[in-house]
């Protein structure tokens, strides 16, 4: 059995007119969305999602991560049929407490679809457990920008994932090990574009109550600038026993796509309507009484720039969209193929044109195992330049065939060499063995 208490908090900020986020706390199931869209249409994204949420049915990853899928078909569903409301979109990024497998402990399944985000504090220490779909977050990841670089980058508004903008979504999800005393955070980027993963852990440390956490979490955030929504839910494992109890490890590091679960028909705890401990809680967003602006000493430009999705670009400015939209075409051509090529002195398959095209340059798609050296004569300089391949299955074709062909030769010379060994002995061969 598992016991679980929350707190959420939610503000507007000191810079936004409205507030587009939406927090969800409707146990089993915690969320957090941010909406994007001209006018209301981002807290409509936004609610829509969350809404669709506490209506589906939890009780294992694949099923939160179709109740994430079915939040998109909402979201998509309502911007189609409204045209005030095209563009529109929105992060969401969720945990629910599920049964465990074959009567194991309670686990906890973590999605994210945009750059919110789920963070688990377990022994003291914050972990990031969902990875961001944005274009600085993608740069971070190619190790063309560093994460400092990236908290100021002019386009970390951009996102490449969001929720509502095409019929289908791509989530990433994670099954996470509890353990009494874990604490999960989820939030919204104007938690942490305003305040340090430190400074939060450290307040996820110091307050016991999880609505205390979230307020106080909100109110630095507003501190600091607030030049965003913010928004914050804290869930707290009290109690819990089972295998998972008290075991070491906490997190599965890389995203599941499947997770082979039967439909487990175990019983689940009651799901309760939205309840917080407090003002913060529930699905409506509370204000978090904005504080005065504390100007605290900070790298980034004075006002960050709304965020939004390709899509909304493209709707809200004509201009701008076809410039967009041509950079977009670009980036797209220059990444619709891969090649294989090297890096560090290793065969690897890259994504994108080889050399590069205009400012967008290759990037590592998977690397292998095959040195340049291994490479034949005859091939490698196709491999030097650049080996053209359609798709990413083609690429690892031709790896496999250079892979073969290396093989095929380092046996030639092996066989060359046991042959010569073999003509050296002067003595005859010894007789067979007696049998
Ligand atoms: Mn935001």
């Amino acid at each position: 059995m598992t016991s679980l208490r929350s707190g959420a908090a939610t503000d507007t900020g000191q810079v936004r007119s409205n507030n587009q986020d939406a927090v969800l706390i409707a146990e089993p199931v915690f969320a957090v969305a941010d909406g994007m869209g001209g006018h209301a249409a981002g807290e409509i994204a936004s609610q829509v999602a969350v809404e669709s949420l506490q209506e589906s049915e939890v009780t294992s990853l694949d099923s939160l991560v179709e109740a994430v899928r079915e939040a998109n078909r909402s979201v998509w569903q309502r911007a189609s049929d409204d045209p005030e409301l095209h563009g529109m979109g929105t992060t969401l990024c969720a945990i629910a407490l599920v049964p465990g497998e074959a009567g194991g402990g309670d686990q906890v399944v973590v999605v994210n679809v945009g750059d919110s985000r789920v963070y688990q504090l377990h022994d003291g220490e914050l972990t990031q457990l969902t990875d961001d779909h944005s274009l600085v977050e993608d740069l971070v990841r190619e190790g063309r920008l560093s994460p400092q670089e990236a908290r100021t980058h002019p386009q970390r508004n951009i996102l490449t994932r969001v929720l509502g903008n095409d019929s289908d979504v791509e989530v990433d999800s994670w099954l996470v090990d509890l353990h009494r005393g874990d604490r999960f955070l989820l939030c919204s980027d104007g938690l942490f574009n305003e305040v340090d993963d430190d400074k939060i852990a450290s307040v996820l440390r110091r307050l016991a109550d999880p609505d205390d956490a979230a307020h106080e979490l909100v109110t630095l955030a507003v501190q600091a600038g607030g030049r965003d929504n913010v928004s914050v839910v804290v869930v707290d494992v009290v109690d819990h026993d089972g295998p998972g109890a008290g075991a070491a490890t906490a997190v599965a590091g890389a995203p599941t796509a499947t997770a082979d679960r039967a439909a487990d028909t175990a019983s689940m705890p009651a799901v309760e309507p939205s309840e917080g401990t407090g003002g913060g809680g529930g699905g409506a967003p509370a204000r978090a009484g904005a504080a005065p602006a504390s100007a605290r000493a900070t790298a980034e430009p004075a006002a960050s720039p709304r965020r939004v999705t390709w899509r909304s670009v493209l709707f809200v400015t004509g201009v701008v969209a076809v410039l967009m939209g041509a950079a977009g075409a670009v980036a797209w051509y220059a990444r619709s193929t891969y090649h294989v090529g090297v890096r560090d002195d290793q065969v690897a398959i890259l994504r994108g044109r080889p050399g590069g095209l205009l400012w967008i340059q290759p990037t590592l798609a998977e690397s292998t195992d095959l040195s340049l050296d291994d490479v034949p004569d005859g091939r490698r300089d196709a491999v030097l330049r650049g080996k053209k391949e359609p798709s990413l299955a083609a690429a690892r074709d031709y790896v496999e065939s250079l892979e073969d062909q290396a093989e095929a030769e380092r046996r030639r010379t092996t066989t060359t060499t046991t042959t010569t060994s073999t003509t050296i002995p002067l003595r005859p061969p010894a007789p067979p063995p007696p049998r």
